[in-house]
């Protein structure tokens, strides 16, 4: 039988289970990477970057199976349907995707394909099923206390190894030719503004377990105590690689577990608090498959009322270029532009301060994230964001409101994340706005908000 892998954020050869079936069910087997024409939302500019670091590396894994990757960008419907007739192709194999719009990709590609083939969802991108998750009632969760009991309890050793596998070469695939290049994506742009990416991040599934297993080895113990700490090297910084799926959550969950079991007490606190986030990214994944258009708009809608959102776009320029006035703010937005990421405690405070104390919406924040995160993911992002802004169940109350030079006196040690990332000349030395008066404003907005609704 002639085959396709198609692969999507499922990058690695080892516990990938849609390409060892693959493996097993065809004589004939190529791989594929699609991308569409025309959706800002299917990947950011920055992780672009990482992508295509990734696929060259997958490239060349996947040539030593005798497997050949080949690139298209346009509509997967098409390109598959055409390869299916071209090439006799009986059966498609892919892990399956929560993302909202790989769905409808899915979907798209389902109602068109011949009779003579099968497209086969084999794994997934996340640990447990979101559609199986489900509350006493029936409905979904929508908090994550309860999902993380409800995960808890569901997840067993067998459900974790269900999601394993090993790949070994089979010998009698042939080569096919080669009739794509990694370039026909254009994933780089000509500005090359990403070159600076490659002194913080390396791409590739061997990297990735590399990665990890440095982690695990010299900060999981104290991951609880440092991880909020913006200037320690405290986190594990695999979010991209999880993200592409360089590493299976599934594998990575179970390692823990297993460290789990030869730790001694004083490290449990940092390895459960480090499985707690893989659950959140889990419950991230959950809740925009519950609700796929929260990368839009807020889940609460009357949070998109404009009254809540009255700030102008000169100071969301001003937020982007670092130049707030406020130190931890431009410090952390100069660490996003610089390395394509930025700690996760930074992240809660840059966006408390552009939702609640510059008055501006959510989504242009994402959006800003999206393209310059290489760990771009529109589940966490989107979770990210209306959590912070207090725009959806799951989310802190909008008037929760952090305060950035607390933020910096309590989680940036001996000023050395300012003096790390601080612009060396800021352009403004005061805050463009007062962190006090801005607050009870945001505040005012919000109670008047909630009494126009309830
Ligand atoms: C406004 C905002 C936007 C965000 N956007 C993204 C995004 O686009 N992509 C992304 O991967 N993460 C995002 N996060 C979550 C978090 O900041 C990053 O996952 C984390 O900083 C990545 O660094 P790390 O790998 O060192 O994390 P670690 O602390 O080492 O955590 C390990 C892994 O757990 C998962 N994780 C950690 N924190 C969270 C969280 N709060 N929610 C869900 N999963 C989590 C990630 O997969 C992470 O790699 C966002 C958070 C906020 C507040």
């Amino acid at each position: 039988m002639n085959s396709l892998i198609w692969f999507r954020n499922d990058l690695r050869i080892q516990n990938n289970l849609a390409l060892k079936k693959a493996i097993e069910s065809s004589d004939q087997l190529e791989a594929i990477y699609i991308m569409p024409n025309d959706n800002e939302w299917f990947i950011g500019e920055a992780a672009q970057w990482y992508l295509n670091q990734s696929l060259g590396i997958l490239e060349k894994e996947l040539k030593a199976l005798g497997i050949r990757l080949n690139y298209y960008r346009n509509n997967a419907s098409e390109i598959l349907n055409k390869k299916i007739t071209k090439e006799n192709i009986e059966a498609i194999f892919c892990n399956q995707s929560s993302n909202p719009i790989q769905i409808k990709i899915d979907e798209d590609v389902l109602s068109h394909l011949p009779q003579n083939c099968q497209l086969n969802y084999v794994g997934r991108d996340t640990i447990l099923d979101s559609e199986t998750l489900h509350t006493k009632t029936g409905t979904y969760y929508k908090i994550y206390t309860p999902f993380l009991n409800k995960f808890n309890q569901v997840i067993t050793q067998n459900k974790l190894e269900q999601q394993l596998c090993q790949i070994t070469k089979k010998q009698y695939f042939n080569l096919s030719e080669r009739t794509t290049y990694l370039q026909d994506l254009q994933l780089l742009p000509k500005n090359k503004w990403y070159l600076k990416f490659e002194k913080y991040w390396e791409p590739g599934e061997k990297n990735a377990q590399k990665n990890i297993g440095q982690f695990i080895q010299n900060h999981l113990h104290e991951y609880d105590k440092l991880r909020d700490y913006v200037s320690e090297d405290a986190t594990a910084k695999i979010s991209a690689a999880i993200n592409f799926g360089e590493i299976s959550t599934a594998d990575l969950y179970q390692t823990l577990d297993q460290v789990l079991l030869t730790s001694n007490a004083s490290c449990e606190l940092g390895i459960h608090t480090f499985m707690k986030q893989i659950i959140w990214r889990e419950f991230a994944k959950y809740s925009l498959y519950h609700f796929p258009d929260a990368y839009l708009k807020s889940v609460y809608q009357y949070c998109d009322n404009e009254v809540l959102w009255n700030g102008d776009d000169i100071l969301l320029e001003l937020w982007k270029s670092s130049r707030t006035g406020i130190d931890i703010i431009d410090s952390a937005m100069h660490q996003l532009y610089e390395e394509g990421w930025m700690h996760n405690r930074s992240r809660m405070v840059v966006a408390s301060f552009l939702t609640k104390n510059l008055g501006i919406h959510w989504l242009k924040g994402a959006r800003w994230f999206w393209n310059n995160l290489v760990d771009g993911d529109l589940a966490i992002n989107t979770m990210g964001w209306q959590w912070v802004a207090g725009t959806a169940p799951y989310s802190a109350q909008f008037n929760r409101i952090f305060n950035p030079i607390i933020q910096e006196q309590k989680y940036d040690i001996k000023n050395k994340y300012i003096t790390k990332y601080l612009p060396s000349q800021p352009i403004l030395n005061q805050p463009i706005v007062s962190i006090s008066e801005s607050s009870r404003a945001a505040k005012k907005r919000y109670i008047k908000i909630k009494q126009e609704n309830y």
